[in-house]
């Protein structure tokens, strides 16, 4: 009832000057959390998911837990196909009741991604998806897929102009240094490249592997236009490493509605901190 694409929610954010956090889920436990912090935060949020969670945990029962949590809280929440690869993929999630995509053709030559970003834009807005695009690579893992970090290209802020304007999108994630997984040094963020991207770009701007940047380089990404700000890493390890000490601590545990609560009790920290840094609080 209440799963809605992520336009209206970042074209809001673009004008008020804030980012919507988008957290990787995986099961019920850590869609719990978020839609029950966002709900208690009046923050608008993202459930994003790769095409390794749909596998796992089925689109249909994401869909459905969502929409039920939605109800429950009574607020609006944007499920989320993060780096998805495949049209057919896409087009499947979306007769399933998905109504956010990203397309990353980042792998891809430039004319090739264009190409097969317009065919996701052309199908995924006759259904009022809302599309998301890569253009550059980023360094780290995801979903078991290495980035050799010499590989890791940054976005170039005039091949960005000619891709929103081919292809139709509605939010571009840029390549600026970060990384997805851990970071092995401290991040050098280009924040001059991220400008001159904004200069040239007028739709929303997405950043990319926001776990463990420090809180002042979320914000000033914020302040040079990104609007949507994943987070995927920093959640996993706050919900195992909590898990992990409480079964260390209590061997005889068996029942998982006791056990997942310190683990979701940890994630929500993360949830919150998250939407603080990004200045959504309030703004659902
Ligand atoms: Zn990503």
């Amino acid at each position: 009832m209440y799963i809605i694409s992520t336009n209206n929610m970042l074209q809001k954010a673009q004008q008020q000057g804030y980012a919507v956090p988008a957290f990787n889920i995986h099961n019920l436990e850590t869609m719990q959390v978020v839609a029950e912090t966002a709900a208690h935060m009046r923050s608008p949020v993202i459930l994003a998911g790769t095409p390794g969670t749909y596998l796992y945990a089925g689109a249909a029962n994401v869909v459905a837990i969502v929409k039920q949590l939605a109800t429950e809280y009574r607020i609006p929440l944007a499920v989320h196909l993060d780096h998805h690869e495949a049209l057919q993929d896409i087009q499947t999630k979306v007769h399933a009741g998905i109504r956010s995509a990203m397309i990353d053709g980042s792998h891809l030559p430039f004319a090739e991604n264009i190409a097969l970003v317009r065919q996701v834009t052309e199908f995924c807005h006759r259904y009022d998806v809302s599309v998301e695009a890569e253009l550059g690579r980023l360094g780290g893992v995801e979903d078991g897929i290495s980035v050799d970090a010499k590989d890791a290209r940054y976005t170039s802020p005039q091949q960005a102009e000619e891709f929103v304007r081919s292809t139709g999108i509605d939010s571009l994630a840029v390549a600026i240094g970060t990384a997805h997984g851990l970071y092995q040094g401290k991040p050098e963020l280009d924040f001059i490249r991220l400008g001159q991207i904004r200069d040239r770009v007028s739709v929303p701007l997405v950043l990319h592997g926001a776990s463990g940047l420090p809180d002042a380089d979320i914000q000033q990404a914020i302040r040079l236009g990104v609007c949507k700000v994943n987070v995927a890493t920093e959640l996993k390890i706050a919900f195992s490493d909590a898990l992990k000490q409480h079964l260390a601590e209590h061997p005889q545990a068996n029942d998982p509605r006791h056990y997942m609560q310190p683990a979701k009790l940890a994630m929500q920290q993360v949830v919150q901190k998250v939407i603080q840094v990004c200045g959504c609080e309030g703004r659902l």
